[in-house]
């Protein structure tokens, strides 16, 4: 009889991330708009919509260690953090570090891009969600099982190209009942539709949704890392 001999464990594996920046801003979308917060940006998105702001966040990028993004958001001192990217949820770890952040006391919002299967998320997380128009270019990635798994903090957030763009949100919302699911956004596509056009659009319709502008843009322009 022979007996085994026995192996050393494996060494754990460290988590990891790739990320393209940290850094400290003022929150510009959504209802936390204006909360001094840390922007987490994963590298890397499948999908490539026409009015893109972030193309940089598509390659590149640094690994990082969990425990090392977390210090470094910690050091920050904010009590928002957004998690972002890219698409944030392309990596699985995405996860971990958004429940991590969660246990930390972090108050912790989700950009994703409506694609990828959101239920995994923690539930402490608001997580925003886009719906992709036509005007994207992207909208057959829409995964629009998400919208049965959605809570009342959640958003989602359409970004309007033209006035096609706006009929076809609002046909979106009033099918699926989006506005007694969750908060829904509508905002204007950099360079595309004016805010005063939409505006005026939502108003004329006495639309239940929520204008919004990138606050960061009025205030920082196309800065990246702002
Ligand atoms: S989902 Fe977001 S990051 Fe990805 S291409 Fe569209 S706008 Fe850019």
């Amino acid at each position: 009889m022979t007996s085994a001999v026995a192996q050393p464990a494996p060494a754990a594996r460290t988590s990891r991330l790739k990320i393209t920046e940290i850094f400290l801003s003022l929150q510009g979308e959504s209802s936390t708009a204006g909360w001094p917060t840390v922007f987490v940006r994963l590298t890397g998105c499948p999908l490539r919509c026409v009015y893109c702001d972030t193309e940089y966040a598509f390659y590149g990028g640094q690994w990082r260690d969990l425990e090392a993004i977390l210090a470094t958001v910690d050091s920050y001192g904010a009590r928002h953090v957004c998690v972002t990217g890219g698409e944030p949820l392309a990596q699985k770890t995405c996860l971990e570090l958004m429940t991590r952040l969660c246990d930390a006391g972090k108050q912790v919002s989700l950009e994703t891009s409506g694609a990828l299967d959101v239920t995994a998320v923690d539930p402490r997380v608001m997580r925003v969600i886009d719906i992709k128009t036509p005007g994207s270019g992207e909208q057959s990635r829409n995964l629009w099982s998400n919208l049965d798994h959605l809570r009342p903090h959640d958003e989602l957030k359409f970004v309007i190209c033209s006035r096609e763009d706006y009929d076809w949100s609002c046909s979106m919302v009033a099918q699926h009942e989006l506005t007694q699911r969750c908060s829904v956004l509508f905002s204007p596509s950099h360079r595309q539709v004016t805010p005063r056009q939409l505006a005026d659009w939502i108003v004329e319709d006495r639309l239940p949704v929520r204008f919004q502008m990138q606050l960061h843009k009025q205030l920082w322009g196309e800065e990246a890392g702002r």
